[in-house]
């Protein structure tokens, strides 16, 4: 129903929006996940075309819609949009607000435009507010509003962006028990949410975005369940991670063993796994990585589980094809084999993994 090609969004420090390329269907409810500052809003607002894409193509029903000859407005009358701040018009009655666009849009009657926004209101619970203004209503209620307003309009998808973060926390339950109830009519729905048990609950589908895109495209139980991939699993488990980056073999070596301290003593790291951290990236970067590289490559990612008390250390060290713990001394093995009863290496992907608890 709504096909992004090759979608592009480029502002002049940030690319939020580098290739995405993706289908959504009818009767979808996507949920749209993600650390802030990837993409996230900025791919609904392409899709409704509040930002121009600026590379790829949208089609709405087979009908693309980023071509220079569409007609914007009949386009966005098919894209019911719920913002953050509700955006209600301050000086008209609940009902008015409802009943605004289908009149000057659509051309409805007024009583039709008036029975459909009533039941609408009842749907919401928010029926015996319709004479009420705007600023005599709570947030929450405000929301239900516009949620009410936007599917008046018969909408083919809706998009919420961020629909419950500005909301005082006693009011997001109601707010997301009415947006659960459309979902289950089977109304396209994309929600960009920060609020993961909702994300599980309503969602058939989950957008985790990160590098640029959809970095990660399945089912609720697949992403909060199963992650495939390393930054969403780090999202979904909350890891704490630090990276390091070593591109010289004379990096700052006593600099980096004081950023695993900071990083422990930042997360409350039990210092046993701390200082294990500290030996191990001794062992394996100082004694068995670097040496005789002139131009090292070596990424290094510590993931640290609260809930488990486990640190993992992943190294890339660029040498594909080969397993450096192969021909490592035997001191420096058993260093590792005292820390870690579980170190993988890859070959393949030029990657050694060490478990530490
Ligand atoms: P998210 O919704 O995932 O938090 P956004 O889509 O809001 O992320 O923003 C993605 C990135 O694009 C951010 O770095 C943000 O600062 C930047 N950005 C968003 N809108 C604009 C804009 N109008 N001009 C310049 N940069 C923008």
């Amino acid at each position: 129903m709504i096909k992004l090609e090759h979608v592009k969004k480029v502002y002049p420090n940030v690319t939020p929006l580098a290739d995405v390329s993706t289908e959504i269907h009818d009767g979808d409810v996507i949920s749209v996940i993600g650390p802030s500052g990837t993409g996230k809003s900025t791919l609904l607002r392409c899709i409704n075309l509040l930002e121009r894409p600026d590379g790829g193509k949208i089609f709405l029903d087979n009908e693309e819609i980023t071509s220079p000859k569409s007609n914007v407005s009949k386009i966005r009358q098919k894209m019911g949009m719920v913002f953050q701040s509700f955006n209600l018009f301050g000086h008209l009655t609940v009902i008015e607000n409802i009943m605004l666009a289908p009149v000057k849009l659509k051309g409805v009657s007024r009583q039709d435009a008036f029975d459909e926004g009533m039941k609408l209101l009842r749907q919401v619970g928010l029926s015996e507010k319709m004479l009420n203004y705007p600023h005599e209503l709570s947030g929450g209620q405000k929301q239900r509003i516009a949620i009410a307003r936007a599917l008046a309009m018969d909408p083919s998808v809706i998009l919420f962006d961020e629909p419950t973060s500005a909301l005082d926390p006693t009011m997001v339950g109601e707010v997301q028990a009415v947006i659960r109830d459309f979902a289950k009519t089977g109304k396209t729905m994309m929600i960009v949410t920060h609020e993961m048990n909702f994300a599980r609950t309503v969602s058939n589908r989950v957008f985790y975005m990160d590098e640029g895109g959809i970095y990660e495209d399945g089912t609720p139980q697949q992403i909060f369940g199963s992650p495939k991939r390393d930054k969403t699993r780090r999202f979904i488990q909350r890891l704490k991670v630090l990276e390091i980056k070593i591109n010289s073999k004379d990096y700052d070596f006593p600099a980096t063993i004081a950023s695993i301290e900071n990083y422990c003593r930042k997360n409350l790291v039990a210092n046993r796994i701390c200082n294990h951290l500290q030996l191990a990236f001794e062992e394996l970067v100082q004694q068995i990585l670097l040496p005789g590289r002139e131009k090292p490559e070596v990424n290094i990612v510590i993931e640290y589980s609260e809930e488990k008390n486990e640190a993992i250390m992943n190294i890339n060290h660029g040498l594909n094809g080969e397993n450096p713990l192969d021909t490592a001394d035997e001191l420096s093995m058993s260093v590792l084999h005292g820390i870690s009863d579980n170190i993988n290496s890859d070959r393949e992907t030029g990657t050694i993994k060490l478990f530490i608890h």
